[in-house]
């Protein structure tokens, strides 16, 4: 037997093909995989405490003797022991209980419980403590803090227990390699998991809570290193694809910008140009585009579009929702038709007939220009020449599905370039840990003319005054949002909020004009009603957060958001976005429903106080945490065993380092390290 690595679960005694199956769902294949479930928190049952000195809600080990065991009939059957250590007498409560048991508590017998103290009727009690006789020369009490483990359906404590500790036996057996290079090691990896798996009683528990015990901060450090060095390695397949280089003659660029009615700004110039570059080499661009809201990304990304079409390659647009990718085909209209580029249009309610016929045109390469959502990735979407994708709002599309694309490229042509682009901007710490060395371009000038919006935070308990301020604004010819949200990702729900509050506020202002926008509307539907809004026809837009991107409005200067704390900041920021855009002044109304958590309520005062999208999605990612930040479809790429962000962000300069003195000192340390703490989560380098 080699390793802990190599050793499949099955070995351990008590795991049969049925517990090592489930164990398999979980992830656990290997002994090694076991010790890496580490315990969530620890019970003290290294020392017995006396009854007199057990404190209220406190977990305790207590010893007594049992003086008298009876079955209570009160409102619910209950059987009762009273138990004696000396210091004082305990009441032990079992609701659910056999003959068995209570005649293994017969007057006299020495226990040994564990529970939670609580204040009953009766003085100090434990319902449903763990608890045994004594017999003689049993061993006194735990030796370490005993582990809580997080449990998944079928697994219980006990067995968790049960199985780490021969995991454990057999670490001590044959140590598992250390993988980090000398000089990074503190603790080596068989004293961190064992001192996790079986702290010592005096173990410092707030810190390990905190995930800030260096055992813990050992095998973050490592977990964050293979993390990097596997995305560096997903990057370099990439890059020894290949790609179609793509240089295009500047003037094509040049005609471009001088028909658009203003001028670029020079942030827009700059990325152009980093783009352009890229895309003349002969390896695969992979560039995020970092712009806060308003900053003028579709232009950028209309200029590398024109690069690759003028190579005689398609170019294809993603998008994360429909209304999104509609605007964007409004954008590219204005703009392409003149110059004579075929556009093609391809998402989920592209169907039948229609579909069949896009699908034609796409794969034959009669389309040059590509736009739509998720549906571009299906099987059956084929390209003829693809050279390069665009994907919007990127943190909402997971790295599989990015690949997945890319990959369309014709084979004898390598990878597509890829181009990415978010106004939510990714913290420093995040986009490291998330992408590793991609490279990134930020807009980081608005276009002139824009102004900050200013934002208040109102109780829903003054909705009415808020109905009032709409009237006015509109009364004076300016245009407001009104935004419902839900938790739930229920489009039918989100909709009937809407249609009800569209109801409810149409009674109250009968005077205006009100329009409505939904996720459910039929895209001619959602066409009619933007258009209206943006003729003017309509005065105030009550929609779901299906504006959130991408709509633009300049007139509109007022956006209420009912129940804001139901979202996330980055989220928030972006419908604040809608407005800010015209002559006038602008104003968000957070329309909270109180009380706030203190949480909720820092989130709200943050966007408050700030119009900065880098400062709010730091704030955010500290708030909520990054699975919640990237993105559900991310959670995937997010998800470590043991590292924590941002509790280990202070360690990602030292992850960055020790990344690359693997690469270039110890590069036979990068397989076996990726292996251990990625496993199966390389196979999206084979997309
Ligand atoms: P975002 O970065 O949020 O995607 P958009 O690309 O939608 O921003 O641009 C927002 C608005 O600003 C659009 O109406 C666009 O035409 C306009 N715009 C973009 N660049 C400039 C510029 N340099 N000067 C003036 N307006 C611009
Ligand atoms: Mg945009």
């Amino acid at each position: 037997m080699s390793s802990i690595a190599s050793m499949p679960v099955r070995e351990l005694r008590g795991v049969g093909p049925k517990l090592a199956a489930r164990l398999a769902e979980y992830g656990v294949h290997q002994v090694e995989d076991l010790l890496f479930h580490l315990p969530l928190r620890y019970q003290d049952r290294t020392r017995v405490t006396p009854i007199a000195a057990a404190r209220e809600g406190a977990d305790v080990v207590i010893e007594g003797e049992v003086r008298a065991a009876d079955i209570v009939f009160g409102k619910r059957r209950s059987l009762v022991a009273r138990i004696q250590d000396g210091s004082g007498t305990l009441t032990l409560r079992f609701f659910h209980f056999s003959a068995a048991q209570k005649s293994g508590l017969a007057s006299g017998t020495r226990l040994r419980c564990f529970g939670q103290v609580r204040r009953g009727s009766s003085g100090l009690e434990m319902f449903h403590p763990e608890y045994s006789a004594i017999r003689e020369g049993d061993q006194l009490v735990e030796q370490c803090l005993t582990p809580i483990y997080p449990t998944t359906a079928g697994i219980g404590q006990s067995q968790w227990r049960n199985l780490c500790g021969q995991a454990l036996a057999r670490l001590r057996r044959l140590p598992p390699r250390d993988l980090l290079p000398a000089g990074h090691n503190p603790y080596d990896l068989a004293r961190a998991l064992q001192y996790l798996h079986a702290p010592p009683p005096d173990a410092p528990q707030q810190q390990l809570r905190d995930g800030q015990h260096p055992a813990q901060q050992r095998l973050a450090l490592e977990e964050l290193v293979a993390h990097n060095l596997s995305l560096q390695q997903l990057r370099q397949q990439q890059q020894a694809a290949g790609a179609p280089p793509l240089a295009a003659d500047e003037s094509v660029q040049a005609r471009f910008l001088a028909s658009l009615p203003f001028a670029p700004t020079g942030a827009q110039l700059r990325v152009l140009g980093e783009i352009a570059a890229d895309l003349a080499r002969p390896r695969p661009m992979l560039r995020l585009v970092q712009g806060d809201v308003g900053s003028g990304k579709t232009l950028v990304a209309a200029g590398a579009a024109l690069q690759a079409l003028a190579c005689g390659f398609q170019v294809a647009i993603m998008a994360p929702t429909e209304i999104l990718a509609e605007q964007h085909w409004r954008s590219f209209e204005t703009w392409f038709e003149p110059l004579g580029i075929a556009m093609e249009w391809l998402s989920g309610r592209t169907k039948g007939r229609k579909r069949e016929a896009a699908l034609q045109r796409i794969a034959t390469g009669e389309a040059g220009l590509v736009i739509g959502t998720h549906a571009l990735f299906q099987q059956d979407v084929a390209f003829n020449r693809l050279g390069l994708v665009i994907v919007d709002e990127q943190h909402r599309f997971g790295v599989h599905q990015r690949l997945a694309l890319t990959g369309k490229a014709d084979p004898g042509q390598g990878r597509a370039h890829q181009l990415v682009m978010t106004a939510t901007p990714i913290p420093r710490t995040l986009s490291m840990v998330a992408y590793a060395d991609l490279d990134c371009s930020v807009i980081d000038e608005l276009p002139p003319g824009r102004k900050p919006v200013t934002t208040v935070l109102i109780d829903s308990g003054r909705r009415q005054q808020v109905v009032e301020r709409v009237a006015a604004a509109c009364g004076e010819g300016r245009q407001a949002y009104w935004v419902c949200t839900l938790i739930e990702e229920s489009d039918a729900l989100q909709a009937q909020a809407a249609e009800a509050t569209a109801a409810e506020l149409q009674l109250a202002l009968p005077q205006l004009g009100i329009g409505l926008i939904h996720g459910r509307m039929k895209p001619a539907e959602k066409d009619a009603a933007m258009a209206a809004f943006k003729a003017g026809d309509t005065a105030l837009l009550v929609a779901t957060t299906v504006i959130e991107v991408g709509v633009d409005v300049p007139n509109a200067s007022l956006m209420i958001i009912e129940n804001p704390e139901r979202l996330g900041l980055a989220q928030l920021h972006q419908l604040r976005g809608r407005v800010g855009r015209g002559r006038d002044a602008s104003h968000c109304v957070l329309l909270y429903q109180g009380p706030l958590s203190r949480n909720g309520q820092e989130r709200l005062v943050a966007l408050r106080d700030s119009n900065d999208g880098f400062y709010i999605a730091e704030k955010d990612l500290e708030l909520r945490g990054p699975g919640e930040v990237l993105g559900t479809r991310q959670t995937g790429l997010m998800e470590f065993r043991i590292a924590e962000l941002p509790a280990h962000n202070h360690l990602l300069d030292q992850v960055a380092a020790i990344a690359a003195e693997i690469h270039r000192h110890h590069p036979e340390l990068a397989a076996p390290l990726i292996q251990r703490w990625t496993g199966s989560k390389q196979q999206f380098a084979e997309v």
